[in-house]
């Protein structure tokens, strides 16, 4: 980067930031380990994970699919042909392709159900735990944890007793470590709430309006709700239409029984119900527009308004529907939290399951006893991948080919081939778990029938991006009264300070003098299109985005949206971390675009049919971008291989 002059210099983007994000050894080796054009001789390189000082949580810059993580996949996908491999000479009980969620699961329940089996892991990132991703950063001599990716043991069906097992295994009970570790009066006690931003070249001025009262999860007062909009630069009548959502009454279908208005409601995209039955203008809608980014990666307009009522989203007061979901919604109404708790999460997420699955599956990794000394426990990185241990997990390892030795139904092992530092490796294994990406599998897999490859394409993740920003203090966010902010056609959608949940050691953040991390979530996709287009654009559109582009980009954002209280990106910014998710939400059906299809006709049913020795997991097989999605699949996966 050239040194920053102008703007770039007011904005800091030259300040020391640690930058670094390629782990030593874990870099790309794309050429090397594959043959055909571009094949070079191969260098031994020793295992990244087992060098001193390896601890990718505390990466900064681009991390997510981070750069030497993906670049092999593309080209396997681009058709590039993997060299012969060396062979390790190591046998397996059962190999298990990606160490997300859903691979870890299906190693812990595969070694509970055989307590002697010898299980290797494999997974492309320098990190185990896939979405499950532990971002922590030392600010001030404080170490503060954020999520890189999931965070929440939620999801809109109840918890099955097969992932609820699974919790109560690993000592995680969402519901009391809501009361015990999670202050929700954090921020409210200072009189923080969620605030939004109008930008000047949407709504004609830039202003930061505090005070938007929680309309999703309980019914604002009309006053609350009067006072927001009156503070707004919009016009009469985008207040009057917003009003109208917030607080009603909707009058739409006044003749139409329950029944019939939630079927109405499931052939329409949110913004159409909302323009169309509602009556609100572009200029509210303008407001409205991203607030469906964070759960479903697309704005309004390609989510169903049935959906959004079920989420608990506002605008259908008045419409009196009847409690209870019907076969066209993807969430229980108001049921978002029916498994673990909306409320609750440990401070960095999900990784902290995929952390204790870690522990239960390698003790020597990760030294402690419960569900909340966890969250300040230190990996040992090294410990991962022991000759002497049962369990071994291998980062920064894709797997690029998995085969029977010989017909499905009569081989005696699998074949699987993966690169590592630029070098091709074999090992075998008696059976073989794939948890990984389900669009990907159809290229490790060539063998599998062209039906269930047609299915696994079709099963291709969705775009986001997650960014945690350190700051060396919140004052400027206790001055404007936000805790979390709103921001309608931002290059970030939304942003918000992190919670605060003190477990065990941990304490997070304390006072608006001291630092704190921030979130900032960015959904890219082109909004019109089927949901899946946009997706396609966004996915594209987040791998061609360098770092410096998200850093100038929040920079800026910041900049403006805290102007009044003085803030300067400069100064207060000393950390950020990009993850960025090429893969991120497993898709679900979006009946807006897809047809209505029976259970054993829909492509993630086709997907994950055992084949031969191979059984497929991953939440992807299972249609749902939730932990409990995740586990399932790795249990049933499990069962299937016996
Ligand atoms: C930003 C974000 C936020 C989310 N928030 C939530 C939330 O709050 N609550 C919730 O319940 N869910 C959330 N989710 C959904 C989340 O995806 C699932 O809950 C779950 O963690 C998925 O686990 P998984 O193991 O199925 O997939 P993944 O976590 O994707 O794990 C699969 C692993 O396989 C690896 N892999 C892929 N190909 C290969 C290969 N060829 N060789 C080796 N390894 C490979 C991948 O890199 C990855 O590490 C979120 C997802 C994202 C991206």
């Amino acid at each position: 980067m050239r040194p920053p002059r102008g703007r770039d210099l007011e904005l800091g983007m030259g300040r020391k930031i640690l930058r670094r994000d390629v782990l030593g050894g874990a870099g790309l080796g794309v050429a090397a380990a594959f043959g055909g054009k571009g094949a070079f001789a191969a260098m031994a390189e020793p295992s990244p994970q087992d060098q001193p000082g390896y601890y990718p949580p505390r990466l900064q810059g681009l991390r997510g699919s981070h750069p030497g993580s993906f670049e092999q996949a593309h080209a396997l996908r681009d058709g590039a042909q993997t060299l012969r491999p060396l062979d390790t000479g190591e046998h397996y009980d059962l190999v298990v392709v990606g160490a997300g969620l859903s691979g870890l699961s299906a190693a812990y329940f595969y070694r509970k159900a055989h307590p002697n089996a010898r299980v290797l892991i494999l997974d492309n990132h320098d990190d185990f735990g896939g979405h499950a991703k532990r971002n922590e950063v030392v600010l001030g001599g404080e170490t503060h944890l954020a999520n890189g990716g999931t965070l929440e043991i939620d999801s809109p069906r109840a918890y099955s007793a097969v992932a609820d097992g699974l919790l109560r295994d690993l000592g995680v009970d969402p519901i009391t470590f809501e009361k015990a570790y999670h202050d929700r009066n954090f921020y409210a006690q200072r009189g923080m709430g969620l605030g939004v931003f109008f930008d000047k070249e949407t709504f004609g001025e830039d202003r930061l309006v505090a005070g938007l009262p929680n309309v999703r999860d309980t019914l604002p007062t009309v006053e609350a709700v009067d006072r927001f909009l009156a503070a707004t630069p919009l016009t009469d009548k985008a207040r009057a239409d917003l009003r109208r959502v917030f607080v009603g009454p909707v009058t739409a279908w006044p003749d139409k029984s329950s029944e019939v208005k939630k079927d109405l409601l499931s052939r329409m995209s949110y913004e159409a119900y909302l323009r169309d039955m509602v009556g609100v203008g572009p200029s509210a809608l303008n407001v409205l527009h991203s607030i469906t980014k964070g759960e479903w990666t697309v704005g309004i307009d390609a989510v169903s308004a049935l959906d959004c009522w079920g989420f608990g989203f506002p605008g259908f007061l008045g419409l009196n529907l009847a409690p209870g979901p019907t076969d066209r919604m993807s969430f229980t109404p108001k049921g978002y939290c029916q498994g673990g708790s909306y409320v609750f999460h440990f401070p960095d997420g999900n990784a902290s399951l995929a952390r204790l699955l870690v522990r239960a599956l390698v003790p020597e990794a990760l030294s402690g006893k419960d569900a909340i000394d966890i969250v300040t426990a230190r990996t040992d990185y090294a410990a991962l991948d022991r000759q002497t241990s049962p369990v071994r997990i291998r980062l920064s390892s894709p797997v690029v080919s998995v085969r029977h030795d010989g017909p499905p139904n009569a081989a005696s092992q699998v074949e699987i081939t993966y690169l590592r530092g630029g070098r091709t490796y074999g090992v075998r294994a008696s059976k073989v778990v794939m948890a990984c990406w389900n669009m990907m599998i159809p290229y490790l897999c060539p063998d599998l029938p062209d039906g269930q490859k047609a299915a696994m394409h079709e099963l291709v993740k969705e775009p986001l991006v997650y960014t945690t920003v350190g700051l060396s203090d919140w004052r400027a966010f206790e001055a404007l009264k936000v805790a979390s902010i709103w921001a309608p056609n931002g290059y970030f959608s939304s942003l918000y300070l992190n919670q605060k949940v003190a477990m065990g050691d941990y304490v997070g953040p304390t006072t608006p003098d001291r630092p704190t991390l921030l979130h900032l979530t960015r959904t890219p996709c082109a909004a019109g299109l089927p949901e899946h287009d946009q997706n396609r654009i966004g996915r594209s559109e987040l791998l061609a985005t360098s770092f410096e582009t998200f850093e100038r980009e929040l920079r800026t954002q910041l900049a403006k949206i805290l102007a009044p209280a003085g803030f300067d990106p400069a100064k207060t910014i000393s950390a950020i971390i990009v993850n960025r998710w090429p893969h991120g939400y497993a898709p679900e059906r979006n009946f807006l675009w897809e047809a209505e299809l029976p259970d054993e006709a829909l492509p993630q049913t086709l997907a994950r049919k055992p084949f031969g020795r191979i059984a497929i997991a991953n939440s992807d097989c299972g249609g749902g971008a939730y932990t409990d999605v995740a586990i399932e699949m790795a249990w049933r996966a499990v069962a299937e291989l016996g």
